[in-house]
């Protein structure tokens, strides 16, 4: 075994996790739902989502018998919803076909890329493959000081020949388990607790006092931003909300009809679903960012003389706080709720 691999090994033993819901188990199903929330999700938040997921879907075949809906409701919060689509689609191909069992067989499942494949490999059936989520990729690329955004193709490829060429032929589940644990509680994003870092007499980024350079920075892209409207139509103490169309953001959502900033709500309502309505209040408007995108909502109350659309459409503000929402729509709601609207 590699110094580095043992010194890795070695520190999971004492400073690693190993009281997470998701561990001391062999059940792929278990392993294969945590790999998932954790992309891109702190572990201390998915905490908070796993155990319910899990009770509500205790099985494949119970995730694959779900509504999407019912799916998309409990992933609600976690961000990143086409992770829980393809979760849901790629549970209806295991439930017919069963768990596969090689690294192809994982990725030909939505949602599955190699690193989950593989971190699903090692932890439920013992197999012995590198990982390279957002945490190794960083470790590494701070280790090995390597030039270049880790997102890159051929900086990726590097990467994935460091975590192939690293990997212990023994003990891979403690060497994987605590590699991940490392990027995650010590070679973290903003501040590196390098002075009880185990591999910090490897770490070349460390010697050369550049810690803060490594992993390089994505280039920058440009943010795109979109200013709207958000028509909050109530009747009779309802709301009327649409569900919106599977795929692009906020797909399969929940969310409140959008409008442009030009023309007039009242007109608005009446071209679409032929109602009668009374601006009631504007409210001040809120920014939503993501990635590469900036929304700026502007929300509009307003008071419309009778139902349109599908009654399906129309909910009391309690009831709507159990749909799939995006945040900010989830923030309307709650604001509306706790109003007693
Ligand atoms: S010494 Fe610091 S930068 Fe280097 S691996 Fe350890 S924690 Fe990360």
């Amino acid at each position: 075994m590699s110094e580095f691999a043992s010194l890795i090994t070695d520190w999971q033993l004492h400073h690693g996790r190993h009281q997470l819901p998701w561990q001391g188990t062999r059940d792929p199903y278990r392993i294969w739902v945590s790999e998932i929330m954790l992309q891109q999700t702190q572990v201390i938040t998915v905490l908070n989502y796993y155990p319910r997921f899990m009770k509500r879907f205790p099985t494949v075949q119970a995730l694959a018998s779900a509504e999407e809906a019912d799916v998309l409701a409990l992933w609600s919060g976690l961000g990143y919803y086409s992770r829980a689509r393809h979760l849901h689609r790629a549970a209806r191909q295991v439930a017919g076909a069963g768990f596969p069992l090689t690294l192809a067989g994982w990725q030909a499942l939505p949602g599955v890329g190699r690193s989950t494949a593989a971190a699903i490999l090692v932890f439920a059936y013992g197999d012995r493959h590198p990982i390279l989520d957002g945490n190794v990729k960083r470790v590494l690329a701070r280790v090995f000081a390597c030039e270049g955004f880790p997102g890159a193709p051929d900086v990726e490829r590097e990467l994935w020949a460091l975590a192939e060429g690293l990997l212990p032929e023994n003990r891979v589940e403690s060497y994987i388990q605590g590699l991940m644990d490392m990027g995650a509680t010590v070679c973290t994003r903003h501040r590196p607790r390098c002075p009880v870092c185990p591999v910090q007499f490897q770490c070349r980024a460390f010697a050369m006092d550049a810690v803060g350079r490594y992993p390089v920075a994505r280039p920058a892209r440009p943010v795109k931003e979109r200013t709207f409207r958000m028509l909050l139509l109530r009747h009779a103490g309802r709301l009327f909300m649409e569900r919106r169309k599977s795929g692009g953001i906020w797909g399969g959502l929940w969310s409140f009809p959008e409008m442009e900033m030009e023309g007039s709500p009242e007109h608005f309502v009446r071209e679409q679903w032929g109602l009668e309505g009374v601006v009631s209040k504007r409210h001040p408007p809120v920014q939503h960012v993501l990635t590469h995108r900036r929304f700026v909502i502007h929300a509009v109350e307003m008071d419309v003389g009778m139902e349109g659309g599908g009654s399906s459409q129309w909910h009391r503000p309690g009831d709507a706080l159990k749909l799939a929402l995006p945040v900010p729509v989830r923030r309307l709601v709650e604001h509306l709720s706790d109003r007693g609207d």
